[in-house]
């Protein structure tokens, strides 16, 4: 089967690999915002698709049986296209999405829209932890009555005002190892985007326990599409699939006489 994975997320790389060994013509389509993404297996396309109708016509001209929106589930632009392109093209779509974190009992989060609502959010003359990827720091950058530590895996385009410290850091990360980041940094406040999802889920452990106020920036609505929680249950799916028609198309030119 041919499948396009919208990917820039380790479950969309670990369901390219699975696929790819079960003998799927795997392609991996990435928006390209990352200087150095990991080797996937199978074909790699980089860069935008030109909205909904681009990649319809993608689906269409490269006669794809099945489309996944593996994308991160703050990336709303794509996955809203991806419902879009799916209808248009004719072609059925699988959406991969892990489950948000549940705010733990006595918790206390506050809860944002986006990064402007959290940015505003903030007591002046906090120290804040900021782990929200290097995108969506303008709002933050208004406001000189805090103190802010950046933490992502690649450096932010712009150059960071006085006020705000850069650790570059690739997760995992330990509940230990955030336990004394959080203390070391003396932070007060920590926000974070609701993305779910063990590998980064530590931080979350260590403000509960240090009494670190977090600021939650809750996920955006996307679309309704049929969706799977994790790549297990993505393999499922593949799995129970009826061969699709039209390979047969190409049947009788394999034939030895
Ligand atoms: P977005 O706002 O939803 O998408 C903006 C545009 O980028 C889309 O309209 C599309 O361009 C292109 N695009 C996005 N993902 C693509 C993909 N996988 N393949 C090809 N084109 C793609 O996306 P975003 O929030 O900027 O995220 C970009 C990528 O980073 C996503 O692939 C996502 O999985 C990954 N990521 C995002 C976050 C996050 O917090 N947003 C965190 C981790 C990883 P066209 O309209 O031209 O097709």
């Amino acid at each position: 089967m041919r499948i396009l994975i919208l990917g820039g997320t380790s479950e969309a790389a670990e369901l390219a690999g699975a696929l790819h060994k079960r003998r799927h013509k795997v392609t991996t389509a990435l928006a390209g915002r990352t200087q150095a993404p990991r080797k996937l297996p199978g074909r790699v396309m980089t860069g935008g698709f030109g909205g909904a109708e681009g990649l319809a016509e993608t689906l269409n001209a490269e006669r794809f049986d099945y489309l996944v929106d593996a994308t991160h589930p703050f990336a709303a632009t794509i996955s809203a296209n991806a419902v879009a392109a799916s209808g248009k093209a004719g072609v059925p779509l699988l959406r991969l999405e892990r489950p948000p974190w549940a705010e733990p009992a006595g918790g206390r989060w506050w809860h944002a829209a986006d990064a402007a609502e959290a940015a505003e959010t903030l007591p002046v003359g906090s120290t804040v932890l900021l782990t929200i990827g290097r995108q969506t720091l303008a709002p933050f950058l208004e406001r000189h009555d805090c103190r802010f530590v950046v933490r992502a895996i690649e450096p932010p385009e712009m150059d960071l005002p006085h006020g705000f410290d850069l650790v570059l850091a690739r997760p995992p990360f330990a509940v230990q190892d955030e336990l004394t980041f959080l203390k070391h940094r003396g932070i007060t406040h920590l926000v974070s985007k609701n993305s779910g999802g063990a590998q980064t889920r530590a931080k979350l452990e260590a403000a509960f326990v240090l009494k670190v106020q977090v600021v939650m920036i809750d996920r955006p609505a996307l679309p309704p599409a049929e969706t799977v929680p994790d790549v297990a249950s993505a393999l499922e799916v593949f799995d129970h699939l009826p061969v699709p028609e039209r390979r047969s198309f190409f049947l009788p030119l394999l034939r030895r006489t």
